[in-house]
């Protein structure tokens, strides 16, 4: 049976727990709220599927691969599709795709007060709330076992999400059902905690005494592609920006364990396309996003991918682009997790959200403080050097 004896080997996936047959797997959160498998020994049979099942490791499946990803740059056509979602639209043109076949698409969406989980969509209606970078771990229970209903009754399913994520649900369903499944990654920075997101919306809902009624991880209406500040939407109508999120996601500090030695950081990609933003259009594609309303690095890895987004491409603007020219950081290494990391955890298990605020987020004294002296540091350095 499965065993994770250091948390920065398993990226919970689910898969572990969807293959068990006698349900002798249980996902439980940790103190941040990141899921891990929990096995009922008294249940276990000691069969090994689960352990089988597990691609968090360097041997994930990529055998339907081309031998390089093509890449391109790519934006909706459309821009009201543009500026509703994070990048160049292209998930939209290609579930739209499949939407219209009658397929099912898959995707990250919100549960009770913003929690983030996958959620499946029949609709281009329920697809949109999938639109948009959510900053934080999604939740998958279920999900797996939902794909695999949908791909045994014939559906063709489009399942976005994290590459950790396409290649575990590409384990669980097996080489036959694949045939009908298309996979959909991102280029991955790191998914934060889901206790400090719930805790943030409670703190800011508790501080301003409005409920919140809608949260934009980077709030591109407002301030263009390029910029990163969360906004959320309150319930009398008014509109607020905080950047504490921001702070946090760059400084590393919540990621989950196994982000910091993810093995998705590369170019053999477990998913037939894979999106990302397009750090570098510039000097790649001059002219292209000079509006600053956003654009897609696409890579397409497969067959099935090359033609699904051949199809999308009716809705599309791309442009050939050479990927050794387009390999942003999460491209060739994983995120440097911040030194701090386990005492962040261990403080906010001790002292809560707010205190821990306090000394890691970007209003505390301690932080203003240190903000001061690296301005003054800054100032002196570039008197010196006159
Ligand atoms: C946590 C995270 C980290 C990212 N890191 C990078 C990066 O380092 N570099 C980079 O270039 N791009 C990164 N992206 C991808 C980028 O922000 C866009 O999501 C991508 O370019 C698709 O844009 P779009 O306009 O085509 O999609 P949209 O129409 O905006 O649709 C959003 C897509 O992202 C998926 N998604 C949203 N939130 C999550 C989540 N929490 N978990 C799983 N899937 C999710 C949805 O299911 C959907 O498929 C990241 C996205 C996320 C969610
Ligand atoms: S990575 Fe996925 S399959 Fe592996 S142990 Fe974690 S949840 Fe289970
Ligand atoms: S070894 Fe088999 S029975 Fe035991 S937990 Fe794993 S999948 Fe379940
Ligand atoms: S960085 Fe890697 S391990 Fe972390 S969520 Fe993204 S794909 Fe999964």
């Amino acid at each position: 049976m499965i065993q994770i004896d250091n948390p920065a080997n398993c990226c919970g996936c689910t898969a572990c727990a969807s293959i068990c047959a006698q349900d002798a797997i249980t996902m439980e959160p940790d103190a941040l709220g990141f899921l891990y498998p929990k096995i009922d020994v008294t249940k276990c049979v000691e069969c090994g599927l689960c352990e089988k099942v597990c691609q968090f490791n360097e041997h994930y499946d990529c055998s339907l691969n081309l031998p390089l990803p093509k890449a391109y740059a790519a934006r909706h056509k459309d821009l009201n599709e543009v500026m509703k979602s994070r990048s160049g639209a292209a998930f939209v043109a290609i579930s739209d795709y499949i939407l219209e076949q009658g397929g099912v698409v898959y995707g990250a969406g919100y549960k009770d007060h913003f929690r983030v989980v996958h959620k499946r969509a029949t609709t281009k209606a329920e697809r949109d709330e999938f639109r948009g970078s959510k900053y934080v771990q999604s939740d998958l229970t279920g999900v797996f076992h939902q794909v695999k209903e949908d791909l045994k009754s014939g559906l063709t399913v489009l399942f976005s999400g994290t590459p950790c994520q396409t290649s575990g649900l590409n384990a669980y369903v097996g080489k036959k059902l694949r045939q009908n499944l298309v996979l959909v990654d991102i280029v991955c920075h790191g998914v934060p905690a889901p206790y400090i997101w719930r805790d943030y919306i409670n703190h800011i809902e508790f501080e301003c005494k409005k409920i919140i009624v809608a949260v934009d991880f980077r709030d591109k209406s407002h301030y263009g592609w390029k910029d990163h500040k969360e906004s959320f939407l309150l319930d009398d109508e008014s509109f607020i920006t905080k950047t504490l999120w921001t702070h946090l996601f760059y400084q590393h500090i919540m990621f989950r364990h196994s982000c910091g030695v993810c093995h998705f950081t590369n170019l053999q990609r477990p998913s037939d396309i894979t999106l990302a933003d397009f750090w570098g259009w510039e000097e790649n594609v001059p002219g292209f996003n000079d509006d600053n309303r956003g654009v897609n690095l696409v890579l397409v890895n497969t067959e099935k991918g090359k033609n699904l987004f051949k199809t999308a491409c009716n809705n599309l603007d791309t442009k050939d682009v050479d990927i050794r020219n387009c390999l942003q950081p999460n491209l060739q290494h994983p995120s440097v997790i911040h030194p701090d990391r386990k005492t962040f955890e261990k403080a906010y298990k001790q002292k809560g959200f707010r205190k821990t605020m306090q000394k890691y987020g970007n209003s505390g004294w301690q932080y203003q403080l240190k903000a001061r002296v690296h301005k003054v540091a800054r100032i002196i350095k570039k008197f010196l050097t006159k």
